[in-house]
């Protein structure tokens, strides 16, 4: 496996809007996109952060994993996302090593392969991996 950096940094919020003018006016960030993602029932913004981007991320639908996280817990830190040159070799060597997965196949999403890990194989952190691919 060959970790290339971490890609971003996730916080869910209840609130995309409320949560991007914070991280806009006291940072300085600049948004680069919001993108719905229908897979996920949810609704993110990128702020790219030197190397690396904080991602905030909104529930869609109140019956997700995500929106049970938010439920439960209140807004905070979801996951942090590895980038890797190869996903697919990268899950084929976690599955041989007994790592617990969420996905065992990457989803396609423009400009990028994911897949996550589970917490419980991780110290309690949702670690999600992503290949950037062409259409990026
Ligand atoms: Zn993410």
């Amino acid at each position: 496996m060959k970790p290339i950096k971490i890609n971003h940094v996730a916080i869910v919020v209840q609130d995309i809007d409320a949560a991007l003018n914070f991280w806009e006016q006291t940072f300085g960030l600049k948004l680069d996109h919001v993108e719905d993602v229908p897979s996920q029932k949810s609704k993110v913004a990128f702020l790219p952060l030197g190397e690396s981007e904080i991602e905030l991320v909104q529930p869609t639908t109140s019956d997700s994993g995500l929106a049970n996280f938010l439920e439960k817990r209140g807004e905070g830190m979801h996951h942090i996302c590895i980038e890797v040159s190869d996903i697919d070799a990268t899950l084929a060597e976690l599955k041989s090593k007994g790592v617990r997965l969420i996905n065992e196949v990457p989803e396609e999403l423009p400009g990028r392969k994911m897949a996550f890990i589970h917490p419980k194989a991780a110290n309690g952190v949702l670690v999600e991996l992503y290949q950037l691919t062409e259409n990026n």
